[in-house]
């Protein structure tokens, strides 16, 4: 590690000094990337044990597969393409074959690589400019291509490292950079005006790989998809707890409660009469350091099951988010009664299928949902506005049955999938069996072609709500709803007659 870091370092940037005993040295774009996303995997790109990452499941292939080719079809779609030839992972030999290309002027060149140790960046493209640099009269500008419909921090992040690297290339910084997303639309990237949240990342980033106590695990819905959840979960952290604030978990610890484990004791009344933080405060940090420690939801909250009072339907949309798909939507009353799906084989005629659930819902009692549906229908609505009336005739009739279990229960990870909630209630819930992302994929349902599997997914889709509605009217904190329940069955009713 060297001790101080040189101002105008690497391509102008001061390098994040690296501890000695690190796996690697080099900062690339990807890292850049990840650490807007999650600081402690940094951490663990530059210290972990690679083989403790878990493999990518079927559907997370499937989806960076998917990813390869889009990025494949945007580079097809332009003319005069370049790519430098080298050995694999024989980065001095990229960068003088890239370098050999821009000077060459070529239109484009795909998968350049910028080195400048420590610093690495392998953007997808370089677009040639007009204006004077060190190679000619023109110059370059980085892009990437990306599968998102919208542009993320990180992904502009990205892009301005490599503009750096590329500016002691061609002795010239360009003025802007770009990002191609999901639906061929180009988002302008402004390289100066972003120029110092890369040096305050660069930063922030020396100071977590130098911290004396390492970086440490948080947990957000992010961990669900990543490669180090396994590592991460293998102790329970007073940073899993969801929430806190920083001054909270310092006052934590000042008081001797380091880890989560130890918080399973704490008495919030007592604690709380001290002042330091309040009652409510020590009473949540405590439901969650027992819900991490049991491996289970714990009650914390009387559930609003007012809000599932009358003639309760089930529905659910399944959706493929990467290509914006939504190939099936089903209904149900409870006990899987008149189910109905609606199959959209193809984009066109999702609206027909969406209009049929709208329709299907009736016009009274609570519709369930796993927590998608106003996003879609309203999504729907504004792309077609002839869908406005049915949506509307919807609205206030919607129950988010997750927001419900969220409030009711502290759950030892961050849980959006219903399924995934269900099957941490365990033996007795419904949810008995592992939760099995790629069993539940649309995805690659969708991918086969397999219409049986996603009817199939929906009624099991629907069967988990009805499961988790059956856990909420179990809660222990029940009884003291019984007022509240029997207010809504009475409003229930009164909307009832004022239907009829
Ligand atoms: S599992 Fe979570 S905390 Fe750990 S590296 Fe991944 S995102 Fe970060």
């Amino acid at each position: 590690m060297s001790g101080i870091r040189e101002e105008g370092g690497p391509a102008g940037l001061r390098a994040p000094r690296v501890p000695e005993g690190a796996r690697r040295h080099r900062i690339t774009g990807s890292l850049i990337y990840g650490f807007l996303h999650c600081e402690h995997s940094v951490h663990l790109a530059f210290f972990g044990d690679p083989d403790r990452r878990l493999p990518l499941s079927e559907e997370e292939k499937w989806l960076r597969e998917r990813g390869r080719r889009h990025e494949a079809r945007v580079v097809a779609s332009l003319k005069g393409v370049a790519e430098p030839e080298y050995p694999a992972r024989d980065f001095e030999a990229g960068a003088i074959a890239t370098r050999k290309l821009l000077a060459e002027g070529r239109p484009f060149v795909s998968q350049g690589v910028l080195l400048r140790e420590p610093f690495l960046g392998i953007p997808d493209l370089l677009r040639r400019v007009e204006g004077e640099s060190r190679l000619g009269s023109f110059h370059y500008e980085v892009g990437d291509i990306k599968s998102s419909y919208a542009a993320r921090s990180g992904q502009a992040m990205q892009v301005v490292f490599y503009s750096r690297l590329l500016a002691e290339i061609q002795g010239r910084t360009p003025e802007r950079g770009f990002l191609i997303l999901r639906e061929g639309e180009e988002e302008s990237v402004p390289i100066r005006e972003l120029d110092s949240v890369l040096e305050e990342i660069l930063e922030e980033m020396d100071r977590w790989l130098l911290a004396p106590s390492g970086s440490r695990p948080h947990r957000d819905y992010a961990c669900a998809g990543c490669e180090w959840r396994a590592v991460c979960g293998s102790r329970a952290d007073l940073y899993w707890i969801p929430g806190l604030t920083r001054a909270e978990r310092e006052v934590f610890a000042e008081l001797g409660y380091e880890e989560a484990e130890a918080l399973c004791w704490a008495d919030p009344r007592r604690l709380g009469r001290r002042g330091r933080l309040p009652e409510s405060t020590w009473a949540r940090a405590r439901h969650h350091a027992l819900a991490l420690r049991e491996g289970r939801p714990v009650p914390t909250h009387p559930p609003r099951v007012e809000d599932l009072v009358g003639e309760l339907r089930f529905a659910v949309v399944l959706e493929d988010a990467f290509d914006r798909r939504f190939p099936f939507f089903a209904i149900a009353r409870p006990g899987g009664e008149s189910f109905e799906g609606f199959e959209a084989p193809d984009p066109g005629s999702e609206v027909a299928a969406l209009e049929a659930l709208c329709r299907a819902s009736g016009d009274r009692g609570p519709l369930v949902h796993g927590g998608e549906l106003p996003r879609v229908l309203y999504s729907f609505a504004v792309r077609h506005p002839s869908l406005a009336p049915l949506v509307r005739r919807l609205e206030g009739r919607w129950v988010d049955l997750m927001s419900l279990v969220r409030g009711a229960y502290a759950f030892p990870e961050p849980v959006r999938h219903p399924g995934r909630a269900l099957a941490l209630f365990g033996p007795g819930s419904g949810g008995e069996g592992a939760w099995d992302p790629d069993g539940d994929s649309v995805a690659l349902r969708l991918k086969e072609g397999d219409s049986k599997g996603l009817r199939a997914l929906a009624r099991r889709r629907l069967e988990t709500l009805e499961a988790l509605v059956s856990v909420l009217r179990a809660h222990p904190g029940r009884r003291k709803t019984a007022a509240a329940e029997k207010a809504g069955r009475a409003a229930a009713e009164r909307r009832l007659e004022a239907g009829a």
